[in-house]
């Protein structure tokens, strides 16, 4: 039995004409794939996307990659994979809400932290010093990396062969070099990237509070001392009576996702009541930008230079770091030194791309317990 698609190609064209705004970005209107396909029987472009990563290992090693804490200390707090499952589902309320279009968005959702090397930003830091003279390392450069060359799940073509589309909102979260940018005018992203990117300042900033509270790297109180939280418990509290610390915080942090989705709908509705975009092109090209609107986004701020300096730099978390940064430093150096001891695939990989830069993609892959357990087999 062969299901010729016709009625679901139909479904999914005809779906999106009644559902999407017209600033959404449509599925007809996709620049296509490098290597081009047949359309599939029953699933849009971006439907397939979102399967193409969420099906790839790199997606899977999410799970063994720290967010913000590592994995001894406990089993609560996010990994890169349950962040990044957070901010796919706020993304989409936010796109259904829009009526943009969630498949696209969800696809970016799955997509945006894919090139997190093991230890976080540390493991980034650390590989970008590595990698100085060949040009540095991003996470959301190798995410692109990942997707276009190393992971070979498919006869016919390196990567995933993802859309168009989903490339370039990745792409759009590359830092470009400044002598570069005076060269190039940035076409701003897709709606649809744009709500992914704020619904992942959304999500961090509400779970890592969360997790911090819940670690006991800094107490409720302590974080009382932010405008923005006292604000928020404050009105939690008139609400529900006074409530123990544990309950406050899980209030807490519905409140802070709630507070800033709110936040920027509200700013999209403001900006949609004088301007209509006619298509996704002219709504990339407006002056709106999607973010949190005016004075809360002045709060956001306080409340992430306080977790900067109190969370993220807290000196429990910066042992940590450092350690693990030794040894991705050690491991690099070694490998480099003696590139036989490379898996083969990343041997051949070095002939085309050099050998620091096969060493840096072969590290940028691991997990953090995989990470650790090379080092103390063979670099210890
Ligand atoms: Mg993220």
């Amino acid at each position: 039995m062969h299901y010729n698609g016709s009625i679901a190609s139909d479904t999914i064209a005809a779906r999106e004409e009644g559902m999407l705004a017209a600033y959404a970005f449509f599925s007809r209107e996709t620049c296509g794939r490098r290597w081009p396909e047949e359309e599939h029987a029953y699933r849009g472009p971006f439907q397939r996307d979102r399967d193409r990563v969420l099906h790839c290992a790199a997606f899977r090693r999410l799970s063994g990659k720290m967010q913000v804490f590592t994995g001894e200390m406990g089993d609560y707090h996010r990994t890169r994979l349950t962040h990044t499952i957070e901010v796919a589902s706020i993304a989409r309320t936010m796109g259904r809400a829009l009526r943009l279009n969630e498949d696209l968005i969800e696809s970016l959702a799955y997509l945006h932290d894919l090139g997190h090397p093991p230890f976080g930003h540390a493991g980034e830091d650390a590989l970008n010093e590595c990698l100085g003279e060949e040009g540095g390392f991003s996470h959301n450069r190798f995410a692109l990396t990942l997707v276009e060359e190393l992971e070979q799940r498919y006869p016919s073509f390196p990567g995933l062969n993802l859309s168009y589309e989903v490339l370039e909102g990745q792409r759009s979260r590359v830092k470009h070099p400044a002598r570069q940018l005076t060269l190039l005018t940035v076409t701003p992203p897709l709606w649809e990237t744009q709500v992914v990117d704020a619904a992942d300042s959304i999500t961090y900033d509400a779970h890592d509070t969360d997790d911090a509270l819940k670690l006991g790297l800094v107490t409720m109180d302590e974080l009382r001392e932010i405008p923005l939280i006292r604000e928020l418990t404050g009105a939690l509290e008139d609400r529900f009576g006074p409530l123990e610390v544990k309950r406050l915080r899980k209030a807490l942090v519905h409140e802070l996702i709630n507070r800033q989705v709110t936040s920027v709908l509200e700013a999209v509705e403001q900006f949609l009541a004088t301007h209509s975009p006619a298509n996704a092109e002219e709504a990339r090209r407006s002056e709106f930008r999607f973010a949190v609107d005016g004075d809360l986004a002045r709060r956001k701020r306080e409340l992430e230079s306080f977790l900067y300096e109190r969370v993220y730099r807290h000196p429990e978390l910066i042992a940590v770091r450092r350690e693990a940064q030794g040894r991705l430093q050690t491991m690099f150096h070694r490998l480099v030194d003696n590139p036989k001891r490379l898996p083969p695939k990343f041997q051949i990989r070095a002939e085309r791309v050099g050998v620091p830069r096969a060493v840096g993609d072969y590290l940028a892959g691991m997990t953090d317990r995989y990470c650790d357990e090379q080092f103390r087999r063979d670099f210890a």
